[in-house]
């Protein structure tokens, strides 16, 4: 079982949580960028994830942050 590992998203620079915050897929729109609210971050299997809820439709989005971005 891996464990998930809460981050603090706020702790990031501002103009980092904002791009993250406007860049975004959700799934359920099958649209880019329609921006998340309620970010939640953690770790989870050496991968960073942004979690929130889509602006729009309320489903929630996933954003996934690869090594290099860290
Ligand atoms: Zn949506």
């Amino acid at each position: 079982m891996s464990e998930r590992i809460e981050r603090d998203f706020f702790q990031r620079d501002p103009e980092e949580q904002k791009a993250f915050l406007e860049q975004t897929w959700c799934d359920s729109c099958m649209e880019v960028n329609l921006g998340m609210e309620e970010p939640a971050e953690y770790e989870l299997k050496n991968t960073v994830f942004i979690e929130g809820k889509c602006k729009r439709c309320g489903a929630v989005v996933l954003t996934e942050i690869t090594e290099d971005d860290f």
